[in-house]
């Protein structure tokens, strides 16, 4: 299996009759693909930190973080890069191969808090974990420092589909995102990107987000597939817990879709059994988010030894990375 015989052209029709095959089946096939281009006994662990929290000037009509919902999430200035450091210590310790430093803001400015960053990205770098980071909108010289800095990821979701962009988000456009990814793979700092699903998106925004994934040039390396976590005082709020078929069906879709990527089961786990997590692991999710402050960001998470204990019984094991070097600048 190699990275030319990925499909970049995929269309709607062949999505959507992928999604909806009998379920059995699907999870059958995403499970076939997943065994022929992933170790299936292995889940990354990865830990994301909130470095910044609150106090957001978006929209987002999903986050607790956004300033203008009345939630009861506590603002939080960008954390000491020592504090920072010592979590990425202790994530490592725990198991975890990658540890993402999260910070609630539109975009990136060229400023101290900026400067601040880039050592924290340099100290997890050097620690010999994969280093990421989700900041917002970023500019290209931005990712070109973040890559000197030893940057290995960075996350910006597309949310949702083009089509539903503007019900979720009114303050950026579907394309400002497209733009931030662009400016990512030009600095040559590998892609993380997915979704949310459980936003009230049809099937048809869920397959549409899934071809602008992977209709991309070059596919994310890394595909976090969110459930909705339901936050108190977000416009959101009270919509349904999406149905775990879904979950498992949008999925085994992106396996598909995006065999060689990192399908990474992130927000919304809280709310799923330990069974449920098994058929997300089985339609070919291989990855995780755990933390010992028990959130996810801001909602809550199940903790790493309930994660550990879950992997165990289900006979998978945390990846090890293999000899990861600290990116050279
Ligand atoms: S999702 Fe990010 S950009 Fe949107 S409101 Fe929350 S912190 Fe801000």
């Amino acid at each position: 299996m190699n990275e030319n015989m990925l499909k970049h052209d995929w269309t709607k029709e062949e999505l959507l009759a992928i999604y909806n095959r009998p379920l059995m089946q699907l999870v059958f096939d995403a499970a076939t693909v997943h065994r022929q281009w992933q170790k299936p006994d292995e889940v990354q662990i990865s830990t994301l930190l909130s470095v910044k929290t609150g106090g957001c000037p978006e929209d987002c009509s999903y986050c607790g973080q956004a300033a203008r919902y009345h939630t009861d999430i506590k603002v939080q200035a960008l954390l000491p890069t020592e504090t920072v450091l010592a979590h990425a210590q202790k994530a490592k310790d725990a198991g975890s191969s990658r540890f993402c430093m999260a910070a609630a803001w539109r975009e990136v400015r060229d400023n101290r808090d900026f400067d601040r960053i880039i050592d924290m990205v340099k100290g997890v770098n050097e620690m010999g974990l994969e280093v990421c980071c989700t900041l917002g909108m970023l500019t290209e010289s931005q990712a070109q420092r973040l890559q000197e800095a030893g940057l290995y990821a960075y996350n910006h979701n597309l949310d949702t589909s083009e089509e539903f962009y503007d019900e979720i988000i009114s303050t950026r456009k579907f394309d400002n995102r497209l733009e931030t990814i662009k400016h990512v793979r030009k600095a040559g700092i590998t892609v993380c990107s997915g979704g949310i699903i459980g936003l009230g998106e049809t099937i048809d925004d869920r397959v549409s987000m899934l071809r602008s994934l992977a209709n991309m040039e070059k596919h994310p390396e890394s595909v976090p597939i969110n459930a909705l976590a339901r936050v108190a005082g977000t416009p959101l709020a009270d919509l349904p817990r999406i149905d775990i078929w879904e979950m498992v069906r949008t999925i085994a879709t992106a396996r598909i879709v995006m065999p060689a990527s990192m399908v990474r089961l992130s927000a919304g786990r809280i709310e799923m059994s330990e069974v449920e997590q098994a058929w997300c692991f089985m339609a070919g999710a291989n990855s995780i988010f755990t933390g010992e402050r028990q959130t996810l960001l801001v909602t809550p998470n199940p903790g790493v030894s309930e994660d550990m204990q879950m992997l165990k019984n289900l006979g998978l094991k945390a990846m090890v990375l293999e000899k990861k070097e600290a990116c050279a600048n």
